[in-house]
This record gives C-alpha cells, structure tokens and sequence, in this order.
C-alpha cells in the first residue's frame, strides 16, 4: 500500500500528528498516517509553483496527452484502484468497479479532449486601428481539497480540469479516506512532469487550513461543507484568491400524482441510497402528490427493506456503510429526533445494524413536515424523507424554500408540466423522471448555499482559466 505523499518528485512520509484510517466494515484500523509539517506544504506549493512556469506554457495538445496516460494508467490498474477504495470506504466493490472507476476515467479523457477544443470569442476591431482577442490561461497554483465520499472521484473532478487549463496542483484528499490519492500519487509521479500535482495528508483545520490560507495559492477549491466552504470564503478574502465551492444538497424530488409509481420507486430505491445515501446529489427529500402519496409510502418502504448491505458476500451488497462512528451517530441521531414527533412515521429502518461497522439501516421516513429538521437539514445517511402535497404550487414552494440548491428531479409523465417545474426549481441540476445521472459533458454545481463552481464539462475548464483581453495597436 502506497503511504507516502507527493511533493515534486520525492515520496515521503508526514512529519505531523498520526490519523487512523479505519475500516468502515469493521471500524479496525487499517494503517495509520502522519499529516504534513508546515514545512512539507510550503514545499509541496513550491513545488507546484516551479512547475506553473512550464506546465502553464505546453500547448492543450500536451496537457491532453499526459490526462490521456493518466486515464490509461488508472483504467489498467482498475481492480487495484477499486478495491483500494472499497476498503477505505467500505463501498461494495461493484459499485467502485462498475460505475464510479470508469466515470473516473472518462472524466480524464473528457477534459483531455476539451481542452483542445475550448470555444471562445472572435477577435476583431471594437477599436478602428487595434484589434483585440479573448485569451484563456491558467490561474495558477490551486489549493484542492476533498471529501471522502467519492474520493478518486472527486480528485478527478478536480485535478482533471485544472491541469488541462495549465494549473498545477497541491492537493488534499480527506483526512478519511486518502488511501487511493496516494496509489494515484505514484502513477501522476510517473506521468507527469515534477510538481505538477502535490498531494499531502491532513486534518482540515491543520493542512487544509494552511492551503486556505497560504499566499502563494491562487485558487481554491473545495467540496465539502456549508461551514467548510465559509471558512474557504473567509480565508479567500484576505488575499483574494479564487474559490471553487462544492457544498453539499438537500435534493427535492417531487412526484406528481400522474408519475410512473414503479419508475418513482425503483428510482428513488437507487438514487436514495447509492453510496448509503452519502452523496450531495441524493434523492432525499420526497414531496409526493395526494393521490400518489400512500402508494408511494408502501411501495418505497417495501422496496428500500430489500436493499442488500452488510453480508458476507460483497457482491451482494448494494450499499456500504457510512464512514465514520461519528457520522453513523450522526444520522442515527437525526432519525431518533424525526421519530420523537407524532406526526412521522419510520416505516423502514431506522436503526444501526451489525455489532461491528458503522451501517445504519435504509431508513424511510413518513409524514414528514416541510419545517421538521429532517426535511431541512442534510443528513448524508441512508435516509429519505416523504412530504405529502396536496397543491403543486407548495411542491415548487416547499422544494425551492431550502439553503441548497445542488439537485433536484421532477417525476410526471406530463411533459409540460416537467418542463415549467423545472423552469421554476432553483437548482444547479433538474432530472426528470430520473435522478441522479451524471455525465463528463455536463456541469455539476450548486446555486445558494450549495456552492458556484462548476464540476465536470467545459464550464469547469471556465472555472480553471481565467479570461484574459489581449489588444495590439495597428503600427
Ligand atoms: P468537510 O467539509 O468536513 O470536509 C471536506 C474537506 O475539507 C476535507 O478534506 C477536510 O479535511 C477539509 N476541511 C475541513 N475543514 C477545513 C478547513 N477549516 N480548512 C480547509 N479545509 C478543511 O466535508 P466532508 O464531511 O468530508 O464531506 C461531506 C460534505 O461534502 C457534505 O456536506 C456533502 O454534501 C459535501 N459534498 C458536496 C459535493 C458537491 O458536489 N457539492 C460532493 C460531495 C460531498
């Protein structure tokens, strides 16, 4: 296993407090591994300054070359990669392997294409006698931080559309799960040229505070939590540096009484609890229509009692568990407070499970109140929630009236009636009659409380790159 950290070309070992690295199946620990000194992140940005000055002058067609191996060496490496990450987040193996490993290749290839072909604006004469011209370069040394639910999957999202726009990287996986950051480590080493790409271990308060903050950092981006991304803006501020905000969501999914109930609930079923509920996007927050609603209830509770986790032949398994002991105690508390009121009803789940782990069981919850704290705060567990609406007018209302805006879906077979919800929902993204689905071409971000930065396709690379007017004088 691959323990070291990346600063320019050497591997070492954090000089800094020890952080445990659990196994979320089992709550052992699998290793335990230093965070990096004061000293090793001045280094690592450095490092990726020295590296700015040539990375940031390759043409588009080098940088696509070098994402390009970097896909081929993850895709060949595949199972490593998986099971590497299966461990450190206690995710069913096929899960990692199937769906999350090629999207992570893609999203390298993706933006090794795209950034040959970034369109812009057409030169010209706006002033008689000079001519002007739109330029796209890089920003600089940006400060990458992430989280720990998809963690090569969130690198990629971040390194990918940085270094295609002529960045270089100091990068920081979460304290959690930094395992396959570091097996990645020594592929980007071989790959490409020296202090291209830095990671380093680290608490958030200690590293990712100091990248925050460091004044040589020109960019940061970070997803993480509301509280994370305030600290981020804060720390911006002193030296105006540009921030990149993934913050988290709470996704409302409003199911009209005409929607298809057996593609709601296989949708929700999937959408709810893929990764055990522990993704930004979730289909979480269900507000379903008075002639649907107890159908929906009863179908949903039986289908969500059939989500396989926690048995002793992974491949069976369609959830993990959460991450932590905190964040098991933390969703089995939001669960205990949302049963405690009259009104709700858990009809599936609810509980924690196995004597060892950190699993909580696929939890509905039912009658649910647009105030009640279960509705309104992210709970990042196995847990969905069901409103029942009686007007489509308070649907719209009810999903808009929240701090996040990340995702959101629409499900009628009515396709007007899809469209003008859509039209009115205050969302970086509206599916309908599905959920859920991403793809590399199309953006990812939130609007509110859910961040601005935009992950994945050419809006992202907008999000790298800085625009630039260039004007010549005619002699
Ligand atoms: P977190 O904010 O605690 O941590 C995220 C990262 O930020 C970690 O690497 C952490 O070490 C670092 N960090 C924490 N405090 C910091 C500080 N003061 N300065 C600098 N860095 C700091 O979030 P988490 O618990 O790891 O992840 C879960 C959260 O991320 C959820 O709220 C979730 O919704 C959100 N999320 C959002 C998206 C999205 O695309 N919007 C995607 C995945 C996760």
């Amino acid at each position: 296993m691959d323990t070291q950290m990346l600063i320019g070309a050497t591997f070492e070992a954090g000089s800094e407090t020890e952080e445990a690295i659990l196994d979320p199946k089992t709550g052992e620990t699998i290793l335990r591994l230093p965070e990096a000194s004061p000293a090793q992140i001045d280094r690592a940005v450095a490092a990726a300054e020295a590296a700015f000055r040539t990375w940031s002058r390759t043409t588009p067609a080098q940088r696509s070359n070098y994402l390009l191996k970097i896909a081929d060496a993850i895709e060949r490496d595949a199972e490593g990669f998986a099971r590497l990450e299966a461990l450190n987040c206690g995710k069913p193996i096929g899960a990692v392997l199937n769906d999350e490993i090629p999207a992570i290749v893609d999203c390298y290839r993706f933006f090794a294409g795209a950034v040959r072909a970034m369109p812009g604006q057409v030169a010209g004469e706006y002033l008689p006698g000079h001519t002007s011209m739109i330029r796209r370069d890089p920003i600089g040394i940006v400060g990458s931080i992430a989280p720990w639910n998809y963690p090569l999957m969130m690198m990629a999202w971040k390194l990918a559309p940085a270094i295609a726009g002529g960045n270089t990287v100091v990068f920081k996986p979460s304290e959690q799960t930094p395992l396959t950051a570091l097996k990645l480590a020594r592929l980007l080493a071989d790959i490409l040229p020296e202090g291209v790409v830095n990671v380093v271990l680290g608490q958030g308060g200690s590293v990712g505070n100091a990248l925050i903050n460091h004044p040589k950092i020109d960019m940061v981006s970070i997803t993480g939590d509301i509280a994370t991304g305030k600290k981020v803006l804060q720390a911006a501020a002193k030296s105006v540096k540009r921030t990149h905000l993934e913050l988290g969501g709470k996704a409302p999914v409003i199911v009209y009484d005409d929607a298809d109930l057996d593609a709601v609930v296989n949708g929700l079923r999937a959408f709810g609890f893929y990764n055990a509920g522990q993704d930004c996007t979730a289909a979480c927050r269900i507000y379903a229509g008075p002639k649907i609603h107890d159908r929906l209830v009863a179908d949903l509770s039986a289908a969500v009692s059939t989500i396989r986790f926690n048995e002793a032949d992974d491949t069976v398994n369609e959830i993990g568990p959460l991450i932590s002991r905190r964040q098991r105690d933390r969703v089995s508390s939001f669960v205990e407070r949302a049963s405690e009121l009259s009104h709700i009803e858990v009809t599936t789940g609810g509980k924690t499970s196995g004597d060892k782990g950190f699993f909580f069981q696929p939890t509905v919850i039912a009658g649910a109140l647009q105030d009640d704290e279960i509705v309104r705060r992210e709970v990042f567990g196995p847990v969905v929630s069901v409103t029942r609406f009686t007007e489509p007018e308070d649907a719209v209302a009810w999903a808009n009236d929240s701090d996040y805006g990340l995702a959101s879906s629409v499900w009628t077979k009515d396709v007007s009636k899809a469209m003008e919800t859509a039209a009115r929902l205050r969302y970086g993204c509206t599916w309908i009659n599905t959920h859920f689905m991403l793809v590399n071409e199309m953006p990812h971000g939130g609007l509110k409380q859910s961040g601005y930065g935009k992950d994945l396709s050419t809006y992202a690379l907008e999000d790298y790159t800085a625009v630039r007017h260039v004007m010549v004088a005619h002699g």
